[in-house]
């Protein structure tokens, strides 16, 4: 690049690694695996904990802490099963030490010994940026170490936001990062919380906590929960917030935080009025920022407006450092990270031969909500905005034979295609285990395949999968060629005779 050797450095004529991954988070780890399993000699730097947010502070404690949740649900519903209803007793300190059992029973999966086996060198330390092809660690167990490298890869994720509220400081917030420990010894849930945002972290620690014996009050800026789903798919999840007792507050504004004899207080802003809201604790999910500043990308002068800015094939200014992960945007998942990582990989170890460019083209997530809700592709809004013309054929939940003996028949299956064509656009569902169920449409749309190859592959009875099936059945319901119908009927007449 022209702007490195402008700035004086000089490349080194030999390299202590073809590869430095700086982060040990979902990308982190991937790119290292890969680059380890091409014979690479690679180095992962970690500052906090291997296996990053996923593993620590976002996917497994949440979705542990969402099981629990639902246990307590089903005890105090139990009577729509036909046992007896029960009031759980909710001894929250076992609930937390269930899930940091859950996180310690993963975490070997990520931990330095497995990775040390693959062939990765694992440091533990603070990295950053000296020039393109130094890093500069420094070690937890103190000291320094430099390595020159051919490549880098910033996987260094992200972390919650806070917004500037006044007093919010002062007052001690949670945050993903910190509940779990902050909350670890607390014998009772916390009486009243707020959550503060209404995206799918907000959402899923709302109901949980709510379902666990808290006062819930959630609260939203935005008209509603769930702005980036189809306000059907919303719609589901904020009824079954609030049957579990979440006072949803949408289109209130958080302005203040304070403390008036001990008693602490959120103030709101609605419809020009203001009011506060008293609780215990105040959980802040209003989004997570890339983690971009203070090891070295600004000094190297890579762009870094709101993510690392990179190029298709994942490589920064330098096309020799590549950022994958929460840090490289445009999604924040756990599954995506690991996809980016290995263009990011390859790239980094082949790019000069052969360079590939990150497929966004499928990419799927859920928000693990009671019903939980998955997406592929397009929702109706993201057409509508793009002008990109579409059918929709929906099945509802309701009338799903293993639903109903399951007691969770509620939901539906959407399904977005080409005017007139089988070829799948966006796939919505809401309802349980969606996240499961819209594999089978990740899959079709993978490989180019329409709603008819799903109608002609057996689906086992009674399974909730049965709706991908159902819905591609609607499609072609509403599809039938009406003139081919009168012919068939003619033929059937004239065979009786
Ligand atoms: C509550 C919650 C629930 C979530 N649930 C889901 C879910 O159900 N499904 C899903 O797909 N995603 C979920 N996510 C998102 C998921 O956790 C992230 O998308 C994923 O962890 C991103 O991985 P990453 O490798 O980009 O970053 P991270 O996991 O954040 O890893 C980055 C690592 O880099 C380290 N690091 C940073 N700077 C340096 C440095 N200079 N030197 C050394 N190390 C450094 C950090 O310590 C960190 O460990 C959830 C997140 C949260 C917070």
């Amino acid at each position: 690049m022209p702007g490195a050797l402008a700035n004086g450095w000089t490349k080194p004529k030999r390299f202590d690694r073809n590869l430095v991954v700086i982060g040990a988070g979902s990308a982190g780890l991937v790119s290292a695996y890969i680059a380890a399993a091409a014979k690479a000699k690679v180095t992962l730097v970690e500052a906090n904990k291997m296996g990053g947010d996923c593993l620590n502070f976002g996917c497994v404690p949440s979705k542990a802490l969402i099981k629990s949740a639902k246990v307590a649900h089903q005890m105090r519903h139990a009577d729509h099963y036909g046992l007896e209803a029960v009031e759980p007793k909710v001894p929250f300190s076992a609930v937390m030490e269930r899930i940091h059992k859950v996180i310690a029973e993963i975490e070997p999966h990520d931990s330095v010994e497995r990775y040390t086996g693959l062939g990765v060198e694992v440091l533990q330390g603070y990295a950053k940026l000296i020039d393109p092809w130094t890093v500069e660690i420094a070690l937890s167990s103190g000291g320094t170490q430099r390595l020159t490298t051919r490549a880098i890869i910033i996987a260094t994720g992200a972390q919650p936001v806070v917004p500037p509220i006044p007093g919010l400081a002062e007052i001690g917030y949670l945050t993903s990062d910190t509940l779990w420990e902050r909350l670890r010894d607390r014998p009772e849930v916390p009486r009243r919380l707020v959550v503060l945002g209404g995206g799918p972290i907000g959402c899923e620690l709302a109901q949980s906590f709510a379902r666990l014996g808290s006062q819930v009050a959630q609260i939203e800026m935005a008209p509603r929960l769930m702005m980036r789903e189809d306000p059907d798919a919303a719609g589901f999840v904020e009824a079954s917030l609030k049957a579990d007792g979440v006072q949803v507050l949408t289109g209130h504004k958080a302005v203040a935080c304070g403390t008036d004899d001990d008693e602490k207080w959120l103030e709101v802003e609605h419809d020009g009025g203001r009011h506060r809201i008293g609780f215990d604790e105040i959980i802040v999910a209003v989004g997570r920022a890339p983690r971009l500043k203070g090891f070295g990308l600004e000094e190297l002068g890579i762009k870094v407006d709101r993510v690392v800015e990179t190029n298709e094939y994942l490589q920064t200014l330098y096309p020799n450092i590549l950022a994958a992960g929460d840090v490289a945007g445009p999604y924040q998942f756990t599954h995506v990270a690991g996809h980016q990582a290995w263009f990011a990989a390859i790239n980094a170890l082949f790019g000069d031969l052969k360079s590939f460019k990150a497929d966004y083209s499928v990419i799927p997530w859920a928000t693990f909500t009671d019903p939980e809700v998955a997406r592929v592709g397009l929702s109706e809004a993201e057409a509508k905005e793009k002008n990109i013309p579409y059918e929709v054929t929906r099945f509802g939940i309701d009338d799903l034979d293993r639903a109903i003996a399951d007691g969770s028949a509620h939901g539906f299956v959407k399904v977005l295609t080409v005017p007139g064509k089988d070829k799948i656009l966006g796939v919505t569902i809401v309802g349980e285990h969606a996240g499961d169920l819209l594999a089978e449409f990740v899959f079709a749309m993978k490989h180019g395949h329409g709603l008819g190859k799903i109608l002609g592959t057996i689906h086992i009875y009674p399974t909730l999968a049965e709706a991908n099936k159902m819905v591609a059945g609607q499609w072609r319901r509403a599809h039938i060629n009406g003139f081919l119908l009168s012919l068939l009927e003619r033929f059937q007449t004239w065979r009786r005779g």
